[in-house]
């Protein structure tokens, strides 16, 4: 059976995930490198020892590794990972016939285990490791069958067999250190996905949310008090009008970098909707997150903002609305909401708390 994209299970690495990515390949040819290195030392390790035949075998296998670190220089990276495991197989085969099983040639098909478990190319992981399994069985009868065809002094194999053991624990130690990183990449990634604002980077609804409750519980422990800050850019539609979506989404970008600048290490800040942000502004008084607000609301009426093809001056209006403990907060986003409501209505370009009426609000000076 062909899996298919739509039955594949959501954890499996597709095609073009990171795992069948550069990093991946970059990794192969590392490894391609590495065994090339290995296997000159094994040719001076078997000329010491006087086995000629592993020695030459040595020399076509690095021939091989070379290859398939070219073969993925070229992009021919099926062919090169062809070419790596005819080698393993190759290798470990007359090593186990040429001197005996007990030489240890077999461990490195086991490095190949957990390589097919999680590339599970198409789906077919479970085939491929009871092929392994049976080639392993099969190699293990047949050389025990037919004994050492070139056979070295115990103490020799005994010799190659531990230094296969050291090599096959350092690559396993090497290859699960690439997976690990590959793991944490793909989990930092996903944390981004699900926590911020593709567009300007700033933390989603739900993660504020998260993030602003935890604020409040620390705030309701220290008794100082949280101030919520709505804001939204006046007439943004005349932007994406006048200048296209993408200049408008540049300036959502240098809008949100304003707010960032402006705001404090602790405050949490978001991207609420189209072009509103939200922050949450922990140890500040009503007064403390007016003046903040006001500070950036007078910034950007004065700085106009050099994205697209001429530079562009907008205002923002701010609803400031103060909160008493996480169970009030959706309350307090509301109250914040309808204060910015009223500093629309009042005529934009301004700061206005919940509560207030519109008339005591901090006016557009400029
Ligand atoms: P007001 O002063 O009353 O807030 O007017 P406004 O034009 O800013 O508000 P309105 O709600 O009429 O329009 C908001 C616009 O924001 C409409 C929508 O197309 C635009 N918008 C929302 N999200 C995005 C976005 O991600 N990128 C861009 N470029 N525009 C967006
Ligand atoms: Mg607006
Ligand atoms: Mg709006």
């Amino acid at each position: 059976m062909t899996p298919s994209n739509a039955s594949r299970p959501p954890l499996e690495p597709q095609r073009g995930s990171s795992l069948a990515g550069k990093a991946y390949w970059a990794m192969v040819q590392r490894v391609a490198l590495t065994a090339a290195t290995i296997d000159a030392g094994y040719i001076l390790l078997f000329l010491w020892l006087g086995s000629m035949p592993l020695a030459a075998i040595n020399v076509l296998s690095i021939a091989m590794y070379l290859g398939a670190f070219r073969l993925i220089q070229k992009r021919y990276n099926t062919a090169a990972l062809a070419l790596i495991w005819l080698e393993v197989i190759g290798h470990s085969a007359l090593g186990s016939l040429l001197i005996g099983w007990e030489s240890g040639f077999h461990y490195y098909l086991l490095m190949f285990i957990p390589a097919i478990v999680i590339a599970n190319t198409r789906g077919y992981a479970t085939p491929m490791v009871l092929a392994l399994l049976a080639y392993y069985l099969g190699l293990h009868m047949l050389s025990d069958a037919v004994g050492p065809l070139d056979p070295l002094p115990v103490q020799s194999v005994k010799i190659v067999n531990w230094v296969h053991i050291c090599v096959v624990f350092a690559m396993s130690a090497a290859l699960s250190a690439f997976y690990r990183r590959t793991i944490l990449i793909a989990e930092a990634r996903l944390r981004k996905q699900a926590t911020r604002d593709p567009l300007t980077g700033l933390a989603n609804r739900s993660h504020f949310d998260a993030q602003a409750t935890e604020a409040l519980e620390r705030s309701r422990r220290s008794g100082v008090p949280v101030t919520l800050l709505l804001c939204d850019v006046d007439h943004f539609k005349r932007v994406n009008d006048q200048y296209g979506h993408a200049v408008g989404d540049q300036v959502l970008v240098a809008m949100g970098q304003v707010l960032a600048d402006n705001l404090r290490e602790g405050d949490v800040l978001a991207r609420w909707g189209g072009e509103e942000f939200l922050a949450l502004m922990p140890a500040s008084p009503l007064d403390a997150a007016r003046a903040t607000a006001e500070r950036i609301r007078a910034a950007v009426a004065h700085a106009p903002l050099s994205v697209g093809p001429a530079p562009i001056t907008l205002t923002l209006s701010f609803g400031v609305a103060q909160v008493h403990g996480p169970d009030d907060l959706q309350a307090a986003i509301a109250r914040a909401d309808q204060a910015l409501y009223a500093a629309k209505h009042a005529g934009r370009n301004r700061v206005q708390l919940a509560g207030e009426s519109a008339t005591d609000a901090v006016a557009a000076s400029a």
